[in-house]
Order: structure tokens, then C-alpha cells, then sequence
């Protein structure tokens, strides 16, 4: 039994025992990036030599990392961007930089947010409703909240261009799959994404052009959706510096529920735990957090509107996870009440050779 468990993590998330999602069998090829038919693309006479569609080695996250290097094009004339907070508000400096779009309208739910976004630059106009936003738009990216997505598609639904790429930066998929696409009407692509990037900051202020460089960006188009409109997506997305993986909703959100869903909500939950202890002890809590504490808190600080949202909308494959964890919790605490040196230092050095494989990866 505890073998097979190891076993199981040994393999990576969701290839263990009761796991039904995650093989190699559910990825679906990608379409090779190149220009797609009848679009508006443009060379333009501005060379930068360029990685995009190349799988380069990441480098470290954040700010300092380069500027992506392209050769100018426009992709697309008109650009929605509903939501204007740390990803849409770099997508659309990414897109503003790099001169991938003419026109970038973007409408969020505050006027306050419209305005910032304005007074920075990144968006040339702000829209009061999110329909005015996509009429005539060729890309439609919808990066609010995934909880918000429903209402968002309708209201857009009916002012849709026929021809246009309805996209999204969700962090989970198949409720966005759900949720939107039932609202589009025949002639629109729906080609949803998850950049797998971002910071624990929100808002627009928060966004940087180079947040998605040497990141993953997931795209999960329905069965039958427009190649064209996948390999366009793909192709911004691999200009954007990410590389570019396809995979079925429900694989992704397994995935994630484990890499990225799981660990917020175990920081949040120690985050809570520690905010519930005395108040001496708290004291000392936040005195001594470099010991470890420091990074759950970190993790804690991002919104929780947009958590709530991933929690409740990847409810069974989270609760999934959450269940193996404290499984393997419990093993530990027993392992730790027995004494049983070997084993614990057993599971610790596993847990160190994945980090290592990170740092390979370049995700680090
Ligand atoms: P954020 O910084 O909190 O920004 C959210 C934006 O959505 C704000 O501009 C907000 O407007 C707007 N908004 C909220 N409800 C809206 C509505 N009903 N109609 C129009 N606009 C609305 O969030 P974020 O971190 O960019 O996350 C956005 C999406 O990206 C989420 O779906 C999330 O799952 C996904 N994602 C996030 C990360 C990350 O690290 N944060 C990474 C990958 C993917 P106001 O400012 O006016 O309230």
C-alpha cells in the first residue's frame, strides 16, 4: 500500500493510483505556428532577429527577465480585453510593446481600473460595458476572475465579429469550456488558454510585458475549433516568450489541481492556522517567518476573489488532490510519532530530486 503510494508520487501528479486523467494519450498535437489565412498579419520593416516558436531554455522569472526579441507584426487590428488586472494588463502591454495589434480597447469593472489603465498606456480606449468592447474586435480576451466568465460571455455573445478568436487566460478550463461556450455563435473560435505565469500582485499596476517569458501558456480548444484560429493563438502566445502545450480541459485542471491550485490552498489554510493562534504567538510568528513561513505567505497575498473562483470552478479535481495530500500527511505524522528516521528522510529525499528536476526544467 505505502509502495504503491510512492509509487505514485514517484510518477508525478495524477499518474498514481485511482488517477484516471493524466497520460500522454489525452495531449493533442500542436499545430506548427505560422501565418494564418486571409489574417491582417503585416511584416513590418523593424527586425529583431527573434526565438518565437522556438522552445528556448527558460530564464529566471521576473522583471529582469529580457525583453522578447520578434520580428514586428500585426496580428490582429482590433484587440477586446475584458479584465484589465495582472495578466490582462500584460497581455496588453505585451501586444502595446511589440505592436502585435492596432487597436487595444479594454473595459474592466471599475472605472478606477479603466482609468489607471489608460493613464499607463496600454489600452488605447476604455469601454463602459464589455459588449461596446468587442464590437468589431478580431480577439476577444477575456481575463477576469473565471467566476465572472459566464455573465461576461453572455453579454458579449450577440456582439461578437463573425471570424473572431474569443480567448481567455483562465486558470482552470473545462468550467470556462462550460461556462463560455454555449454563448458564441457559430462563425466565432473559442480557443481558451491559461499562460501559466503571474505574481501573487493584482491589479493593473501590477502587469509587466515579460511575465509570460519562458512560461508554459495552455491551450484547450474544444474538438473541431479552427486550426487557423489555434495556430494564431499559439503563435501569440510563443511571441509572448511562452512555450506552447494543447491538452483537453479536464487533463489540464488535473494538472494544475496538484501544481498549482493545491499549493494555495494549503498556504492560504497554514496562513489561517497561524492568524488563529494566540496572540503571543503570533507575534513570534511573524518575527520568525523566514523559517518558512514567509513563502506560504507570499503565496496567501494573492487575491482571494480570483482564488474563490479556481477553488470552487476545479471543485472535484482539487478535492481529489486535497484527499491524496492528506493521505500522505497522516503517513508522515505516523511515520514522525513512530520515530521512523528512515522512511521520513526516505519521502524528504524524494521531495528534494523534484525540485532539482525544476531547476532543470527551468521552472524554477
Ligand atoms: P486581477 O489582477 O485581480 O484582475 C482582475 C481584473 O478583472 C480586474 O481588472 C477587474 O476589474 C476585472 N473584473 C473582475 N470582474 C469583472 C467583471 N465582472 N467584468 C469586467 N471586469 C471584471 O486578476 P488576474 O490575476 O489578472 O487574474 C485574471 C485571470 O487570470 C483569472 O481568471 C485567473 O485565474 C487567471 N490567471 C491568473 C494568474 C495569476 O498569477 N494571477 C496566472 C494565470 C492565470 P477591477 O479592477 O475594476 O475590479
Amino acid at each position: 500500500m505505502a509502495k504503491k503510494r510512492k509509487a505514485a508520487r514517484a510518477a508525478g501528479p495524477g499518474r498514481g493510483k485511482g488517477s484516471k486523467g493524466p497520460t500522454k494519450a489525452k495531449k493533442k498535437p500542436l499545430p506548427k505556428a505560422s501565418a494564418p489565412r486571409g489574417s491582417v498579419r503585416k511584416r513590418l520593416t523593424r527586425k529583431t532577429g527573434g526565438h518565437a516558436g522556438g522552445h528556448r531554455p527558460a530564464r529566471a522569472a521576473g522583471r529582469s527577465r529580457g525583453r522578447v526579441r520578434t520580428t514586428k507584426t500585426v496580428l490582429f487590428r482590433r484587440v477586446a480585453i475584458i479584465g484589465l488586472g495582472l495578466i490582462g494588463s500584460s497581455l496588453a502591454r505585451f501586444l502595446k510593446r511589440e505592436g502585435l495589434a492596432q487597436t487595444i480597447v479594454g473595459h474592466a469593472r471599475t472605472a478606477e481600473t479603466m482609468a489607471t489603465s489608460l493613464r499607463i498606456g496600454f489600452i488605447d480606449r476604455a469601454a463602459a460595458t464589455a459588449e461596446d468592447a468587442v464590437r468589431g474586435a478580431d480577439l476577444v480576451v477575456i481575463a477576469t476572475p473565471v467566476g465572472a466568465y459566464a455573465a461576461i460571455a453572455q453579454a458579449i455573445g450577440p456582439h461578437l465579429a463573425p471570424g473572431a478568436i474569443v480567448t481567455d487566460v483562465g486558470s482552470v478550463k473545462a468550467a470556462v469550456v462550460r461556462d463560455v461556450g454555449p454563448h458564441l455563435p457559430t462563425g466565432v473560435h473559442f480557443v481558451p488558454a491559461h499562460p501559466v505565469a503571474g505574481t501573487e500582485h493584482s491589479g493593473p499596476e501590477a502587469g509587466f510585458a515579460d511575465v509570460f517569458r519562458g512560461r508554459w501558456c495552455i491551450l484547450t480548444p474544444p474538438p473541431g475549433t479552427d486550426e487557423t484560429a489555434v495556430k494564431k493563438m499559439a503563435e501569440l502566445w510563443r511571441l509572448a516568450g511562452s512555450h506552447v502545450d494543447v491538452m483537453d480541459p479536464e487533463h489540464h485542471d488535473k494538472v494544475l489541481a496538484i501544481t498549482s491550485h493545491l499549493p494555495h490552498l494549503i498556504a492560504y489554510c497554514i496562513v489561517g492556522t497561524a492568524n488563529d493562534l494566540e496572540e503571543h504567538l503570533k507575534g513570534e510568528v511573524i518575527k520568525f517567518a523566514a523559517g518558512g513561513f514567509r513563502d506560504f505567505t507570499r503565496i496567501a497575498a494573492s487575491d482571494p476573489v480570483m482564488w474563490r473562483d479556481v477553488f470552487l470552478n476545479n471543485r472535484e479535481a482539487l478535492l481529489e488532490m486535497a484527499g491524496r495530500l492528506a493521505e500522505d500527511l497522516a503517513a508522515l505524522q505516523r511515520l514522525i510519532r513512530w520515530g521512523d528516521g528512515d522512511k521520513i528522510e526516505d519521502i524528504l529525499r524524494r521531495a528534494r530530486g523534484i525540485r532539482r528536476s525544476i531547476i532543470e526544467a527551468g521552472q524554477a
